[in-house]
């Protein structure tokens, strides 16, 4: 293993079998999220055989409302996977119904994490960091990973007391909010991702072969070392998956 991708849609490329078989050329591990429970068994047969893939059971917040039994589709498939992503908060476009509907969700998706003794969880969050961070704090046995985090610096200080990681992709290094959040992520909460294929980098889409390529700029917002941030990050990443789960 030489890089980590915590957060990439692999389903969602033209050739998702390509991209898995250069996620294990390129020796990335590759977390595949997923954003209906419907597209879980597609990228399961993407990942099957790949030692670098691990296939993600989701439910994105933008897509909640307009599917009210895939939550009930979804907690099945935890059973499933160590992997649970992406799930979260979108409170941009939601209505006050909605956002309650997408609380109850990761709720409940949470607590069935636990209760099937931890996941390795990524976490959509937008303009909805303190209700997330509220909903997943008491999640003690599993791994919480914010996915291109965009909260406040007080809500990225609680999710760090909360013990959340954080996966940051190449846009991030871009934007000034991004940058503020990578400089201030812990040595050992920090994880790294594409979003691929929805961030691009250098006008073209990011591929989670190509975590190599933006180390440095993560690195330099940091202040690091390209070679140290790579190395905390197999690291942080050895110690979130260490938990009791289906592999
Ligand atoms: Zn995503």
């Amino acid at each position: 293993m030489k890089y980590i991708d915590a957060h990439c849609h692999l389903d969602l490329f033209r050739d998702p079998y390509a991209e898995a078989a250069a996620c294990d050329s390129s020796q990335t591990y590759t977390i595949a999220v997923t954003n209906l429970p419907s597209a879980f068994a597609n990228s399961e047969h993407i990942a099957t055989g790949r030692r670098f893939v691990r296939a993600a059971a989701g439910l994105h917040p933008e897509l909640v409302a307009q599917h009210p039994q895939a939550l009930e589709q979804l907690l099945p498939l935890i059973g499933r996977t160590k992997y649970v992503g992406e799930v979260g908060l979108d409170y941009v476009k939601a209505t006050p119904s909605e956002r309650q509907i997408q609380r109850r969700v990761l709720e409940r998706v949470v607590e069935h994490c636990e209760n099937l003794g931890g996941r390795v969880i990524s976490i959509h969050t937008r303009r909805a960091a303190d209700d997330a961070i509220e909903l997943v704090a008491g999640a003690a046995r599993s791994k919480v990973i914010l996915h291109w985090f965009s909260g406040s610096p007080k809500a990225a200080a609680r999710a760090v007391t909360a013990g959340c990681l954080f996966s940051v992709n190449p846009a991030m290094t871009r934007s000034s909010t991004g940058q503020r959040i990578i400089a201030a992520i812990p040595d050992d909460r920090l994880l790294t991702e594409t979003d691929g294929p929805f961030v691009k980098h250098e006008g073209r889409e990011v591929h989670a072969f190509q975590v190599a390529s933006f180390l440095p700029a993560i690195a330099r917002v940091r202040g690091q070392a390209t070679e140290a941030v790579g190395s905390m990050v197999l690291e942080n990443f050895r110690r979130a998956v260490t938990i009791e789960a289906p592999a």
